[in-house]
């Protein structure tokens, strides 16, 4: 008997070891399971970041007001977002002899799924970054279409653009009921917010179309009103190579400026194509200032450069007359000299200096009536 061990006590041995060991076991087994989770936590995705909603599921909640207002990283140098002030800024800081012309560039009506992946193409290229307007409808449904424009506007903000709101569904805003104009301003804040998980802060009405109780209520939303001055009508039309000359004609006219293009338009995506070209081979060369040239910058260093040397216009109207001047003064300046030089026999090419030609013809009179056309 001695020899044999009790089976009932041996039970009882495995039963204690087990009782004791269990514990221990679930304890290493949770903590692999939420170590496993807090992994995949670190890598953001819709689907685990706490602002982002899965707007395929129509029970998500609203979430658009809760969240906090962030602290924007550019000067508010339109705290009352008033529509006149805002074209006057849209101009950029005071044009100064031997300094760069400022560029910002701004992409409307997106995203498209087919037609905005080519435009980050062509500002990766040139390592340019650049603001987006969205609209709203095209992020709020469940769709495969909204799907997929839900993920071009993270790659968007993946690239390191900016984003903006740009009302829900392209609507004339000045033209609406208030009630229906806010509607349009706060379901597009919060399909975007759901969409990229923070509010946008940068707001471009539709054809630079608002009220004054409109301009309020984005003033009271903390929105940077942001309009445009270098624009060439891409919406109605199908001739890239053309446009591209406009735009870059445009550029050299006012020395810079915000460039309004559409992200949603394959004749759009090719002029931007050749005028990201353009620029980038014109950039400003501080070592050779007298090259003249621009930098390509993204709006908030836009804002601050505005900032820092405000233009001395009080108006837009005000602003246009001192630039038709400028550059007809700088006209007769380059033709007066030009009669003085021998000219060579080879054509010149179109560099920064000298768009005489072009500009005037094109632009002395026209800029005024390109401004609020479309946006
Ligand atoms: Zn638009």
């Amino acid at each position: 008997m001695l020899g044999k061990k009790d089976p009932r006590q041996e039970t009882s041995r495995v039963a204690r070891f087990f009782s004791h060991a269990l514990p221990f076991v679930a304890f290493t087994f949770g903590t692999w399971l939420s170590l496993r989770g807090t992994h995949t936590r670190e890598i953001i995705r819709p689907e685990s970041h706490p602002n982002i909603v899965d707007l395929t599921n129509p029970a998500s909640p609203d979430l658009g007001e809760s969240l906090e207002q962030t602290s924007v990283p550019w000067p508010r140098l339109n705290p009352t977002a008033r529509i006149d002030r805002a074209w006057l800024l849209a101009d950029g800081p005071e044009r100064r002899d031997g300094a760069p012309g400022v560029v910002t560039l701004t992409f409307d009506d997106g995203p498209f799924p087919e037609t905005t992946p080519y435009v980050l193409k062509s500002l990766k290229k040139y390592d340019m970054h650049a603001t987006f307007f969205l609209i709203g409808k095209y992020l709020a449904g469940s769709d495969d279409r909204c799907v997929k424009s839900r993920e071009t506007a993270r790659q968007i903000l993946a690239e390191g653009h900016l984003i903006g709101n740009h009302s829900y569904d392209h609507a004339r805003l000045g033209g609406l009921e208030e009630a229906d104009a806010l509607d349009e301003i706060d379901r597009s804040a919060r399909a975007i917010t759901k969409t990229l998980g923070s509010a946008p802060r940068l707001f471009r009405p539709p054809y630079g179309s608002l009220t004054p109780s409109l301009e309020e209520a984005l003033a009271a939303r903390n929105q940077e009103l942001v309009l445009w001055n270098i624009e060439v009508g891409d919406m109605t039309r199908d001739d890239p190579d053309r446009m591209f000359e406009e735009l870059r004609a445009q550029i050299i006219y006012n020395k810079g400026g915000i460039v309004l293009l559409h992200d949603i338009r394959w004749s759009s995506v090719l002029a931007f194509k050749k005028l990201a070209e353009w620029l980038d081979s014109h950039r400003f060369d501080r070592d050779h200032p007298e090259r003249g040239g621009y930098d390509v910058v993204d709006l908030g260093e836009y804002l601050r450069r505005t900032a820092m040397d405000p233009p001395k216009a009080s108006g837009r109207a005000e602003l246009e007359r001192a630039r038709a001047e400028a550059f007809k003064a700088n006209d007769e300046k380059k033709r007066h000299r030009a009669a003085e030089v021998v000219l060579p026999l080879v054509p010149q090419d179109d560099s920064v200096a000298s768009p005489a030609s072009e500009g005037a013809s094109l632009f002395g009179h026209e800029v005024g009536h390109v401004v609020g056309h479309e946006g």
